[in-house]
């Protein structure tokens, strides 16, 4: 009796909302708990219990072709050795394991692949800093480009140098060099591609020594260290600085920071400068170009340097490029320019190139940007991987952090990635499948009034600038402390497995192509 009473509850209830459950042929046990819990995961619809999303996935042998398949491949795939000729970085930033998995979705469902998921080895870089849990993309450069830690807003300076501190960091024993400084000291080439401004923190890891990230141009450093600090800027390192002056490849965003604002009313610098112009005085053959086409039109054997400065900012996202038939090149574009150009050195090359607005979509929760990013970082890898050889070249793919974004909520296979989780919230309000611990959206999904979550599906309607629900309310979404996915293929790839330090990474990569004064393949074991 009170059973029956309980149930005409429950059923005047959900009536009284408008809510039909659906009709429950499972055992009683689950269909009352169900009944009882309308925040409960909805029952599949029978059509979807019935048909597999793909033909085959409901049968065993599926998946153990699969399994069998996937052994055969790695039994097939020896290590490669001997000793590298070039090598390629690519850094998404950002880029955590979250992100890889929920893009998949964009190229067609989450059983397909980005361009890296094939190389043959991958590993866990721990990212923490000297003085951090969850790094920023600053010190993580020094990590992942010179082989030491250091500071959080601190590049290429190790972990004696402050952040901010204009003093100690003027202290060269304090400086770390990067591998384009080996590579460059081996005969290699050295290039950087980026799609932030070429100052940005990642970027910057490549050539500049700087107590602070921000000091991308003279105005910021004088603001922060004074007129008679003598610091020199990150842009003035890159067109000025031994390792910046001696790159034979730069394209990206951020002309701003190279122009003084009374020589153009978009420049940056107070100091006078216009080091584009510098950069084009130096040689005849320095290339400078300001879009794709003019990138594209370079006879990269007539060309010694190749300065590509595409906004005075950073690079638009790509789907805001793609929405104003913006002139900028993308990343593969970029990426096929650079190899052609690079590939001339018969010594080889070393050669950065980041997806960096995978992390900056993030920051603003703006997550079909940051998935959409990641696609265009992945395109760009095939094509580096299409125009080289495993045979004489390292790609390593790596990310410098992580974000607060979680990808849950038990969806359905084949539904939209961006849509909601099939159950609702226990306030009874739709949740989605994407979503951040952080950031500046939390307002806007949170109705102080009601002290109730807004209804995402109403904010979350399909512009691709829109952001998506997070908790604690912040300026800026967070980056995450988890570690983060390196995959490598080509010579020493296999020494990429285990789980290190970020500051590993350059360290192996240094040893398969004899770089640096460390361990390489070519000192052999002998020295250490
Ligand atoms: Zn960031």
């Amino acid at each position: 009796m009170l059973l029956l009473y309980h149930v005409v509850i429950v059923i005047g209830l959900l009536s009284g909302c408008g809510w039909a459950a659906p009709e429950c042929n499972r055992n009683a046990e689950y269909c009352q708990d169900r009944a009882m819990h309308p925040d409960m995961q909805e029952p599949k619809q029978q059509q979807q219990q019935q048909q597999p999303r793909l033909a085959g996935e409901e049968s065993n042998a599926y998946w153990r072709d699969q399994g069998v398949q996937f052994i055969k491949q790695k039994l097939s795939e020896l290590p490669k050795q001997g000793r590298a000729k070039n090598i390629i970085m690519f850094l998404g930033d950002g880029m955590g394991v979250t992100t890889t998995s929920a893009a998949r979705n964009l190229l067609g469902g989450e059983e397909q692949s980005l361009s890296f998921d094939h190389f043959p080895y991958t590993g866990l870089s721990k990212t923490y800093s000297v003085d951090l849990t969850v790094p920023d993309s600053a010190c993580t450069a020094t990590a992942y480009l010179c082989g030491v830690k250091g500071q959080e807003g601190t590049i290429g300076v190790n972990g004696a140098v402050p952040r901010g501190d204009c003093k100690t960091m003027m202290d060269e024993s304090k400086h770390v060099d990067s591998i384009a400084k080996w590579a460059m000291e081996a005969g290699k080439w050295a290039g950087l591609v980026t799609t932030t401004r070429v100052t940005h923190a990642s970027p910057a890891g490549v050539y500049a020594h700087i107590a602070e990230r921000d000091w991308e141009s003279d105005t910021d450093v004088t603001a922060d260290c004074g007129e008679d600090s003598e610091v020199p800027d990150i842009a003035y390192q890159l067109i000025k600085g031994e390792v910046g002056s001696k790159l034979k490849l730069v394209l990206g965003g951020g002309r701003k920071n190279f122009v003084d604002k009374n020589l153009a009313d978009w420049g940056k610098r107070s100091d006078g400068w216009n080091l584009i112009e510098e950069f084009q005085k130096l040689s005849p053959g320095n290339a400078y170009v300001t879009t794709a086409e003019e990138l594209m039109a370079l006879d990269v054997t007539k060309t010694e340097r190749i300065l590509g400065l595409f906004q005075h900012d950073h690079l638009l996202y790509h789907m805001q490029a793609v929405d104003q038939a913006s002139d900028q090149p993308t990343l593969e574009q970029m990426t096929r320019k650079a190899i052609e150009f690079m590939s001339q050195n018969e010594e080889g090359y070393f050669l950065f190139i980041e997806g960096g607005r995978i992390d900056q979509a993030h920051h603003d929760n703006q997550a079909r940007m940051a998935l959409d990013e990641t696609i265009e970082f992945s395109k760009a890898i095939a094509a580096a991987r299409e125009l080289t050889s495993e045979d004489d070249t390292l790609l390593v793919i790596t990310a410098d952090h992580s974000h607060a974004f979680t990808y849950s909520g038990y969806g359905y296979r084949g539904t939209d990635i961006f849509g909601k989780a099939p159950a609702n919230g226990n306030d009874g309000i739709p949740h989605m499948i994407l979503s951040y611990a952080n950031g500046p959206s939390a307002e806007r999904f949170y109705n102080a009034e009601t002290k109730e979550r807004v209804d995402p599906t109403t904010l979350i309607t399909g512009h691709h600038e829109e952001a998506f629900p997070a908790g604690v309310p912040l300026d800026s979404e967070t980056h995450g402390g988890d570690d983060v996915l390196v995959y490598a293929s080509g010579p020493w790839s296999h020494l990429f497995t285990g789980v290190y330090e970020q500051s590993t990474i350059p360290h192996m990569m240094a040893y398969s192509a004899c770089l640096g004064d460390g361990l390489t393949v070519c000192s052999g074991s002998q020295r250490t």
